[in-house]
């Protein structure tokens, strides 16, 4: 008798084969058996009848790190079909760290990922020291879904040199405890080696994150460990030469980066963004990805599936509460910042603000000043948006009138898009049909007031499969499932196969789609975040168990950390 039996449905293996009319028998968390399975014993049948039965999807860019901690759902990830979850990217982790020093650790992505401060400071136990324990920390940990764990610069500097780590490169000393301990997290499982050098990560104080305080050399020796040890990838937030209007400085940062991925081996994956079509935002991205593998090197490239950016509302955040009227307004409850906008006085001197104010200088996900032609009312979770400029053109209005009578129309419970980056969709399509790009990249576990990319593969499924045409099913699960699989080294994931881990989702094509965010305050602390579901999918199971159903969860968990090669298992 099977464990679970999941009949009828049109299975999508995830190597990009045609779909096929097949049953899929699952025990002992392991897939058993594909083929003509009908009347065969079960504990558990699944009739999946019209849907689509795939992979689980694995996303190799979040930040759970902390989140793993109070959340053992790993949500949102988990409502959009991720049985897989790389975190410790960027170069943030909460290992290594000294005892005592866990505030420095945190000092790093706090306000780089907008991790509530005070939700870590309730939601985590700080019961390790080294990476090692930390993995044996995600390992007890009770999970709904699979977790593999990179090791940070970030936090990796600041164990090895404490308070120096945010001002000072590295001594011969610091930098060999620093490749000693990128070893030693290898060979228990680490899967990568992460850092940042890129400007938009900084910390509380407007200090550059510790990583950012490495010289090539720093980096180089990191790398080469890995290197040396023939495992693990190295993901990396690109220093912000690469696309430096400056040709000399682009191809500088390049040659080193393809000289140094070619002499080590070691895979390199980094995000690939197009800020607002300007070529020298996204051609060297690509050119890098493309002469690291002519070079006899590997790499991905992270793309997002749609415009990247903040989520603004009245109820959490808008570009103009840094403008004095406004700060004003906005420290107010809810329902007075409602009648204070209906009032015509006010909303006269507010407008005046939010257009001649100074918005000063945000970094990362900050909200920034807007540009209405890439602010978008979310009415629907997928599109067609239309822009707040397109609107006002309509309606003969000024866009931060329109923005603010849209938002009152909604007694201020609306969401809008500030799109940052990928705003024109052609080029997103582009990027996603490169063959050297991952879409993933959602950030799970950071931003989680301000963003809602945990969604971005049930954006992929529903938009540009189904409504757009511009990926079969096939070709689409293949790059979320055994691309992604193979390139992090999950040989028994990806695929469906007889053998593999039963990671599997079942979805109608017909319905996927995301849901509508919603805004929560359940961290620890009380702090906000939002949550955004899924429509569409039956089950997702995660090592043979059906741990969100309906698109909702079973508290089922049967997740598994993923150690790389060198742990051995
Ligand atoms: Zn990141």
């Amino acid at each position: 008798m099977h464990d679970l039996l999941i009949v009828n449905g049109l299975v999508v293996d995830g190597t990009g084969a045609e779909p096929v009319q097949a049953d899929v028998a699952v025990s002992d968390g392991v897939i058993t058996e594909i083929g003509q399975l009908a009347g065969q014993r079960a504990r558990r049948t699944i009739d999946a009848e019209g849907q689509a039965v795939t992979p689980g999807f694995v996303d190799v860019h979040t930040h759970f790190d902390a989140q793993i901690a109070w959340d053992p759902q790993a949500e949102s990830s988990c409502f959009h079909g991720v049985t897989t979850a790389v975190m410790g990217n960027c170069g943030f982790t909460l290992a290594p760290v000294r005892s005592g020093e866990e505030s420095l650790v945190v000092k790093n992505l706090e306000r780089a990922e907008d991790i509530a401060a005070e939700a870590m400071a309730e939601g985590i136990d700080w019961s390790w020291e080294t990476f090692p324990q930390y993995l044996d920390f995600v390992d007890r940990t009770p999970k709904a879904i699979n977790f593999a764990a990179n090791v940070g610069h970030s936090a990796l500097r600041t164990w090895a040199m404490g308070e120096r780590a945010f001002e000072q490169g590295a001594s011969d000393d610091d930098l060999a405890a620093m490749a000693a301990h990128v070893k030693a997290s290898l060979e228990a499982g680490a899967v990568g080696f992460t850092t940042s050098l890129s400007v938009n990560h900084e910390t509380a104080d407007d200090l550059p994150v510790a990583s950012r305080m490495a010289d090539w050399r720093e980096v180089e020796r990191l790398v080469g460990v890995m290197g040396e040890l023939r495992a693990g990838i190295f993901e990396l937030a690109h220093h912000p030469d690469l696309r430096s209007r400056d040709p000399e400085k682009r191809e500088a940062y390049i040659t080193k980066m393809v000289t140094l991925a070619a002499a080590t081996r070691v895979p390199f994956t980094y995000g690939m963004l197009a800020f607002s079509a300007a070529e020298h935002t996204w051609k060297p991205v690509v050119e890098l990805l493309e002469r690291i593998n002519a070079a006899g090197g590997t790499a991905w490239g992270q793309v997002h599936t749609r415009q990247f950016g903040v989520l603004l509302s009245f109820e959490t955040r808008l570009p103009f509460d840094r403008l004095p009227l406004w700060s004003e307004l906005r420290a107010r409850p809810l329902d007075e910042q409602l009648a204070a906008l209906r009032d015509p006085a006010t909303r006269k001197a507010l407008i005046e603000s939010a257009e001649s104010g100074d918005f000063g200088r945000a970094i990362g996900a900050e909200t920034r000043k807007p540009e209405w032609q890439w602010v978008y009312p979310l009415d629907t979770p997928l599109p067609p948006f239309r822009s707040i400029q397109q609107i006002a053109q309509e309606r003969s209005q000024s866009p931060t009138e329109v923005f603010i009578d849209l938002a009152v129309a909604k007694n201020l419970k609306g969401f809008f898009i500030q799109a940052a980056a990928n705003q024109d969709q052609g080029l997103v399509l582009d990027l996603m049909r490169h063959p050297y790009s991952i879409p993933t990249f959602s950030d799970s576990g950071a931003h989680v007031s301000q963003i809602m990319d945990s969604s971005l593969h049930t954006h992929l499924l529903g938009h540009w499969v189904r409504d757009q045409e511009a990926f079969t099913l096939s070709e689409a699960i293949k790059k979320i499932t055994s691309i992604p699989a193979r390139a992090w080294g999950f040989t028994d994931r990806g695929v469906l196969a007889e053998g593999q881990a039963a990671d599997i989702n079942v979805f109608d094509p017909a319905t996927v789609s995301p849901a509508m965010p919603e805004l929560l305050y359940d961290l620890p602390g009380g702090a906000r975040r939002l949550r955004q579901k899924a429509h569409g999918f039956a089950a997702t199971v995660v090592n043979g168990e059906v741990t969100v159903e309906a698109g909702e969860p079973n508290h089922t968990h049967s997740g598994r950390l993923l150690r790389g090669p060198l742990a051995g298992n």
